[in-house]
């Protein structure tokens, strides 16, 4: 029987679910405190949003461009509860 090989290669994603809706978040990149994740949405036209932290926690989403929720959007609060970011 052959021995499994470790996983090298990085490509890598995982499903998310927020209220309900699929999402897929793969890290987009990981950059000294700067730490960036690709989110779509698995339904509708499949929006992608940039969810990350910084210099401060970031989405580019409407609910977060526009309303700027307490404690962030639910992108934000999703990854947050995940400890992502
Ligand atoms: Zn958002």
């Amino acid at each position: 029987m052959a021995k499994e090989q470790p996983v090298r290669s990085g490509h890598c994603s995982m499903k998310v679910i927020i209220n309900g809706v699929e999402y897929v978040v793969r890290p987009l990149s990981w950059n000294g405190g700067r730490k960036v994740y690709r989110v779509v949405k698995q339904e509708g036209d499949m929006p992608v949003y940039e969810v990350g932290v910084g210099n401060g926690y970031f989405c580019n989403c409407l609910d977060q461009k526009r309303h700027k929720p307490q404690g962030g959007c639910k992108h934000i609060k999703a990854l947050r509860a995940l400890w992502l970011i």
